[in-house]
C-alpha cells in the first residue's frame, strides 16, 4: 500500500534562496517556493489500518519545511566552498573554475544543511532521511518499506529520492 500526499495542496511548501555554486545561470543567488511530495509504501497496521497516519506525516513534513523556509540555504560540504562563523554573520568563499565569489551575510537569514549542494537531487534526499529518522524516533518505522520524497523547484520540476527501510 502507497500513501501519497502531495505537497502543493497539502500545504507542505517552503520559498527559500540557494545558489548552485559554479552553475553558469543557477550560480548566483536565487530563489524557488518549493513544495514537497512524499510517498510511503508499507502495510497497514495498528488499530485503524493506517499505514502511516497522514497527520502525523504531515507534521514532520511541516516542521521540516519551517526550518528552511525564508531562508538561504547553504550547504556544508560543498567542495569549493568554505565557510566561517564569525559572530552574527557567516562568511562564504566559493572557489572554482578560476573564478572566486565572496560573501557575508547575517546568521538569521541562512540555514546550514549537511549537504554537497542544495539541488533538488539533494534536497529529496535531505527530506527522505529526515521523515525516516522521526518516524524512527517514533516508532512508527516497523511497518514501512520506503519513503519517497519529491522536492519541486515550482510546478513542473523536482527530483525523487526513494529510501529502502528494508
Ligand atoms: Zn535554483
Amino acid at each position: 500500500m502507497i500513501l501519497e500526499l502531495n505537497g502543493l495542496h497539502a500545504g507542505l511548501r517552503f520559498s527559500s534562496a540557494h545558489i548552485v555554486f559554479g552553475h553558469e545561470t543557477c550560480g548566483v543567488i536565487h530563489g524557488h517556493s518549493y513544495y514537497v511530495d512524499v510517498r510511503i509504501c508499507g502495510e497497514p497496521s495498528g488499530e485503524f489500518g493506517f499505514v502511516c497516519d497522514f497527520k502525523v506525516i504531515k507534521s514532520i513534513v511541516k516542521e521540516i519545511c519551517e526550518t528552511l523556509d525564508h531562508k538561504l540555504m547553504i550547504p556544508k560540504n560543498h567542495p569549493q566552498t568554505e565557510y566561517k562563523i564569525d559572530n552574527d554573520s557567516i562568511y562564504l568563499k566559493y572557489c572554482g573554475d578560476g573564478k572566486i565569489k565572496e560573501y557575508k551575510i547575517p546568521l538569521e537569514d541562512v540555514v546550514l544543511l549537511p549537504l554537497k549542494s542544495t539541488t533538488a537531487e539533494e534536497l529529496s534526499q535531505f527530506f527522505s532521511k529526515c521523515i525516516v529518522d522521526k518516524l524512527k524516533d517514533m516508532g512508527l518505522i516497523d511497518n514501512i518499506k520506503w519513503v519517497e520524497a519529491v522536492v519541486n523547484e515550482g510546478i513542473g520540476q523536482g527530483a525523487c529520492y526513494r529510501l529502502n527501510i528494508k
